[in-house]
């Protein structure tokens, strides 16, 4: 079994992503599953999990913080 799978949590139907029970398990995730690509944690707008994103191009060039790109719903 690959570390991941571990901490995913079902999948969000409001966004179809999968959910991960923390940030810290998203990320891990995102590298292991996506390697040397810029893969972000973000909270779900929609519930209590975090999904995995493509960061941003502004981001990415530091233009755009990451609070500013994915505003956390609470
Ligand atoms: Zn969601």
């Amino acid at each position: 079994m690959r570390e991941w799978t571990r901490n995913t949590i079902g999948s969000c139907e409001p966004c179809g992503k999968v959910n991960y029970a923390s940030r810290k398990a998203a990320r891990r995730a995102g590298r292991d599953f996506h390697p040397g690509q810029h893969i972000a944690a973000y909270a779900c707008p929609s519930g209590p999990f975090w999904h995995l994103g493509n960061l941003t191009p502004g981001v990415i060039c530091g233009r755009v913080s990451r609070g500013q790109a994915y505003k956390r719903a609470s």
